[in-house]
């Protein structure tokens, strides 16, 4: 490792579970974040100053005045230059640490892209605000074996899903369609910033570490201040993940998904 980057990260290398190994191995690490709002803004910062290799993120939108609230990456210069989010955030993140490979994508998310976007990569964080894309991610990323963390936030609410493919649950082992599409939910906007904080937390263990991710849901109340966190099973009848996954898929069963 060199000498400014021993320097750079000397207080997590410190960490007895993190360690000169699992820096070098967060080095070399290549992650998708989908969405850069308020989850992805968390998530991005987070990884960035921690040095993961790669940072692949992508978001169709550009910054606006109502954004700023919770989307700690922007900044007034960004809505007044009306930048799109993944060049605003890629500039900020090249500012915080150059030795991170960024790789920005001004585009939406969706079936006719998202094979390219997890080729390479290592793990994926879901910061979007589309259900019926956490469903694209979540199938796309079990058939891919790749783990993946679910977070979503509505109000002070949140909730944190860690998905490790064969081994514990998917997003359909626990909601097997997603409910019916509904408008933007208000924002306390410290909920985002911890549930995204959290979800880059569990990513940078699971990369540093290659230990599975924990099969738990997360629920966040930012409001009262309390965590809860709930042991949730797989479902052997899942159409994703289960004997007979990925049936509804066109290409039909992917056998090296793995049953763990
Ligand atoms: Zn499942």
């Amino acid at each position: 490792m060199r000498g400014d980057d021993l320097e750079r990260y000397s207080r997590q290398i410190m960490l007895e579970e993190l360690g000169e190994a699992g820096q070098e191995r967060l080095g070399r690490a290549a992650v998708l974040v989908v969405g850069c709002g308020a989850l992805g803004s968390a998530q991005l910062g987070l990884l960035c100053r921690a040095g993961v290799g790669r940072l692949r993120f992508i978001d169709p939108d550009r910054v606006e005045l109502g954004n700023l609230h919770r989307q700690l990456l922007y900044d007034e210069r960004d809505v007044a230059a009306g930048r799109p989010k993944a060049e605003a955030a890629a500039a900020h993140l090249a500012a915080v640490n150059s030795g991170v490979v960024l790789e920005p994508l001004v585009e939406r998310a969706g079936p006719g892209n998202i094979a390219g976007l997890l080729a390479g990569m290592d793990l994926v964080l879901d910061a979007s605000d589309d259900l019926r894309l956490r469903y694209l991610l979540n199938d796309a990323c079990v058939r891919a074996g790749l783990p993946w963390l679910y977070g979503g936030v509505d109000g002070a609410g949140g909730m944190l899903l860690a998905v490790e493919p064969g081994r514990g649950p998917c997003l359909r082992c626990l909601w097997p369609d997603p409910p019916a599409p509904a408008g933007p939910p208000p924002v306390f906007p410290p909920a985002p910033v911890l549930v995204g904080a959290q979800q880059a937390a569990l990513a940078l263990r699971r990369l540093a570490t290659g230990e599975p991710l924990p099969g738990r849901l997360l629920l966040l109340d930012a409001w009262q201040a309390s965590w809860r966190a709930l042991q949730v099973e797989r479902d052997p009848h899942c159409r994703c993940c289960g004997a007979r996954r990925f049936d509804f898929l066109p290409g039909g069963k992917v056998p090296d998904a793995g049953d763990g």
